[in-house]
């Protein structure tokens, strides 16, 4: 164990170089994360790609294979050993299948980790987290007369409530509706950042990790593919599978010549591709600026709308665009606002370049 100033100076949880395997099975290959007090560490990725597995070696319910788990200084799990348990650890945990007791109230099972504290602190810390998660009124209620997004909202405050110095938590808001989705999502964050809370949280939504993270580890097939703030990852995207996590885009291919690419939306530079190089475009349907053309005859070789919709506040075209040298490409493009031209409307096209990413074939 390090002298306590030592300690802080540290990340509060640190992955080193951790493997998980079943069998044949790779879970996790060579994971390295690490989480500050105060930060939130969003775990994305597509169902199967290992986020689980590697929370519970963070909770201490699941040795790694290799590779080793920090909490500050002290180290807690070594290949095929925990060598601190879960309820050694001073860690918030709220997994999707987290059952509350089912013989203690609401306002029990909120308590239930504050054994240490006098009873009248006990019930006040548990009952301002049931109104943070706007559950106060049901504190006398008992487990099995709550809905899915009751109980998971309790078991939220539940794991909150001791202020651990980690919070783990495995897709928390996925049993709640659209709306109160947001809010808990919302409440949730402020609570995380009012008690300096290091949280690793699990998620297969984009969106809401853009929304908790202070940085993203987007996994793929058990490894880390790119870990950065939400705006790295959406505006410099590491590799294809980056880009298409965070929503359909508009994929197009062709060679680099003269340090261009043509496609059908016109000349792209490419800069840093060697000539002659096969480049794949990836435009998010956002870069695609449209502008409507007198639809006076002249512009019969122009591009055209195929298709549009109104998404809210935004608007979805579907555009055929026509290049320069005869080729075709269908396209998406998000316009803001109301803009709904009909079909058949000739449109002209140009692109924000900074939503437009190349990479090497
Ligand atoms: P989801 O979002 O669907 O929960 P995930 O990203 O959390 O997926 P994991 O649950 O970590 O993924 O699973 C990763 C892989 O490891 C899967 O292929 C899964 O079948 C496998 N796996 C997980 N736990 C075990 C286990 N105890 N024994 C064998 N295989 C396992």
């Amino acid at each position: 164990s390090l002298p306590l100033d030592e300690k802080l100076a540290r990340p509060v949880l640190t992955l080193d170089h951790v493997h998980c395997r079943f069998g044949q099975h790779k879970a996790v290959s060579d994971v390295s994360l690490h989480i500050n007090a105060g930060e939130v560490v969003c775990l994305l990725g597509p169902s199967g790609c290992g986020k689980t597995t590697l929370l519970r070696v963070a909770a201490g319910l699941q040795a790694p294979s290799e590779g080793s788990v920090f909490l500050g200084g002290d180290l807690v799990a070594a290949p095929g050993h925990v060598h601190r348990p879960p309820e050694q650890r001073n860690v918030g945990l709220a997994f999707q299948e987290s059952a509350l007791f089912p013989h203690l109230t609401i306002l029990e099972n909120v308590s239930f980790g504050l054994q240490a504290l006098p009873k009248h602190e006990r019930k006040s810390r548990a009952m301002h987290l049931l109104d943070r998660l706007g559950m106060a009124g049901l504190a006398k209620a008992y487990p099995h007369t709550l809905s899915g997004g009751q109980q998971q909202r309790v078991a939220l405050a539940r794991a909150l409530a001791p202020a651990p110095r980690v919070m783990l938590l495995d897709e928390p808001f996925s049993s709640l509706d659209a709306r109160l989705r947001d809010q808990i999502r919302d409440d949730t964050l402020h609570v995380l950042k009012e008690m300096g809370t290091a949280t690793l949280l699990v998620t297969h939504d984009p969106e809401e990790a853009m929304f908790m993270a202070d940085r993203i580890a987007l996994m793929r097939e058990g490894q880390v593919v790119q870990t950065g703030a939400p705006a790295e990852l959406y505006c410099n995207p590491a590799d294809p599978f980056v880009v298409n996590f965070f929503g359909r885009v508009n994929v197009c291919t062709g060679p680099v010549r003269n340090g261009s690419v043509l496609t059908p939306v016109g000349h792209l530079q490419a800069h840093g591709f060697p000539e002659g190089s096969e480049v794949t475009v990836m435009i998010r349907p956002e870069a695609v600026r449209v502008s409507a053309l007198p639809d006076d005859g002249q512009n019969q070789e122009a591009s055209h709308v195929v298709m549009s919709k109104l998404l809210g506040s935004s608007s979805l075209l579907h555009i055929c665009a026509h290049g320069a040298e005869g080729q075709e490409m269908h396209l998406h493009a998000r316009v803001p606002g109301v803009f709904l031209p009909p079909e058949g409307q000739p449109v002209s096209l140009s692109l924000d370049m900074s939503k437009v990413f190349m990479f090497r074939q």
